[in-house]
């Protein structure tokens, strides 16, 4: 049987904190659904990268509970901010980064630069904190994976090889992200994707039998619903899911989890 990871990214969502535990229920019932279900094709792993506010009060519930992000600093004159050290005192182990939600970009020039997202995952890394990296191309054209190439190389430029078994990969094309996409990309560009990202890894940490790159995870998100979510996770190099807008409607994501765990 499989190991899938899904993190569910609720993004600024649900507007209560009683609608946020219900959320959590549905996973602790699918939870225990999966624990007694016999021949599973997967055993789903799921996280839920909840808003910050939420997070101390959710992680005294649930152990699987991520941050959506953390401030570049460990601390200082920054009103708003949080850094890696405070988000692990208050019990959460793990942050999603560099989301393009939250990265610079032609629409967003406030954004978080590759330089600061580097540094997010050292600060991460020293509080042995686990990271999910997001990254992705904004348009699929010839030149998305120098795109690609230039975001991941960046991005891990302060983290060490020992270091890279705390941080799994997301590929989130930005075109197939949020309520602007079009559509969630294909079985074929998810596949020609992860392949280009592990490629990239395994020329920025070379390894005996490319170790390293094999044991890294790498997540696919974009557009995942009901609907497509059996096929993109029975491809081989996705490691599991990042998934927005589905995982914070109950209905949706009840949805989704009852289509895994009727998955032959
Ligand atoms: P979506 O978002 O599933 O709503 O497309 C994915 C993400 O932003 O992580």
């Amino acid at each position: 049987m499989q190991s899938k990871y899904i993190i569910a990214n609720w993004k600024q969502n649900p507007k209560t904190l009683v609608e946020a535990k219900k959320l959590l229920e549905i996973t602790k019932d699918f939870n225990d659904e999966q624990g007694k279900k016999e021949n599973k094709k997967y055993k789903l792993e799921i996280a839920h990268a909840v808003p910050s506010i939420f997070a101390g009060v959710l992680a005294a519930e649930s152990k699987e509970i991520f941050v959506q992000d953390i401030f570049w600093a460990e601390d200082g004159a920054y009103t708003g901010k949080y850094g890696a050290a405070q988000a692990k005192s208050a019990g959460i182990y793990m942050s999603l980064v560099g989301h393009s939600e939250t990265r610079e970009s032609k629409q967003n020039k406030k954004g978080y630069t590759n330089e600061e997202i580097a540094q997010k995952l050292e600060n991460l890394s020293k509080n042995k904190m686990w990271a999910c990296l997001c990254v992705g191309e904004e348009v699929r054209n010839k030149n998305y994976k120098q795109a690609l190439k230039m975001q991941i190389t960046k991005s891990l430029e302060k983290t060490k090889a020992a270091d890279l078994k705390n941080i799994c990969l997301a590929y989130e094309p930005v075109w197939a992200i949020g309520s602007a996409a079009k559509r969630a990309a294909t079985t074929a560009e998810i596949v020609e994707s992860i392949d280009a990202i592990k490629d990239i890894l395994k020329e920025l940490y070379p390894s005996k039998d490319d170790k390293i790159t094999k044991n890294t995870i790498t997540l696919y998100g974009g557009s995942v619903d009901k609907d497509n979510i059996l096929e993109i996770l029975a491809l081989p190099n996705v490691g599991g899911l990042l998934i927005g807008r589905a995982s914070s409607d109950a209905k949706k994501w009840k949805g989704i989890l009852d289509k895994v765990l009727k998955s032959k």
